[in-house]
């Protein structure tokens, strides 16, 4: 018999964790680990229309326009390999993004909402110290000296400076922050502590998807 596929929404703001805990279970999973930022910093790397437009506003720590994202997402969770599952990162970022992804998906299995949740003087510590390989955006984890993927040179974000950092956190609490309410009362929402070491997060949210879908795919 076909198993449901876990669909996995990761909330939470800038340096939460959702990049490195979502990744790490989707593998664990064998879904695709869907990150809306990752797309844009690839669209940026291959110089595209897309990309070049938004550099400007990713490095200003705004958000991309709703129907470009929501195009992004569209055509990312057509792809074959999302019909079996997939772990999303940074998408939802706003209602009207929120709204679309409940028409993106069929009803086969619900969406789990894991919500990592953080205090702001951890996020901001964690954001300045955070690296990505300059070569293939790789995010590293602390104390890494090099990509750990490609080997390559490991640099701050262009949107990881301290001014950017605070623009990022107040556009989350005025744009996204709202989401968690429109997701909040449904049986398939969870918040998890993120404040924790890597293991400890990444146990909660395996708990916390087991407790809606079971543990098993
Ligand atoms: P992230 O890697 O998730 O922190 O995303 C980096 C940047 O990409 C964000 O600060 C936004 O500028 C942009 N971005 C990523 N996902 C979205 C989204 N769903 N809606 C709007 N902007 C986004």
């Amino acid at each position: 018999m076909e198993s449901a596929p876990v669909r996995l929404v990761m909330l939470g703001p800038p340096g939460a964790g959702k990049g490195t805990q979502g990744a790490r279970f989707a593998r664990q999973r064998g879904v695709p680990w869907i990150s809306t930022g990752e797309i844009l910093r690839q669209e940026v790397q291959a110089g595209t229309p897309i990309g070049r437009a938004a550099k400007v506003i990713m490095d200003a720590g705004r958000l991309i326009g709703d129907d470009i994202m929501i195009g992004i997402a569209r055509d990312r969770l057509e792809r074959q390999d999302a019909a079996q599952g997939f772990v999303l990162d940074g998408f939802p970022r706003s209602l009207p993004q929120a709204e679309a992804l409940d028409t993106l998906v069929d009803d086969r299995s619900p969406l789990v909402v894991v919500d990592i949740e953080v205090p702001v003087e951890t996020l901001i510590t964690r954001l300045r110290a955070r690296k990505i390989c300059r070569n293939c955006g790789w995010n590293a984890a602390p104390g890494v000296e090099a990509c750990a993927k490609c080997g390559g040179p490991l640099v701050q974000r262009s949107d990881d400076n301290i001014d950017v950092v605070r623009e990022r956190l107040r556009i989350y609490e005025r744009s996204t922050a709202p989401i968690v309410e429109y997701y909040r009362d449904r049986p398939t929402y969870r918040s998890v502590d993120g404040d924790q070491t890597l293991d400890a997060v990444a146990a909660d949210i395996a708990a916390a998807v087991a407790s809606v879908v079971g543990s098993r795919r």
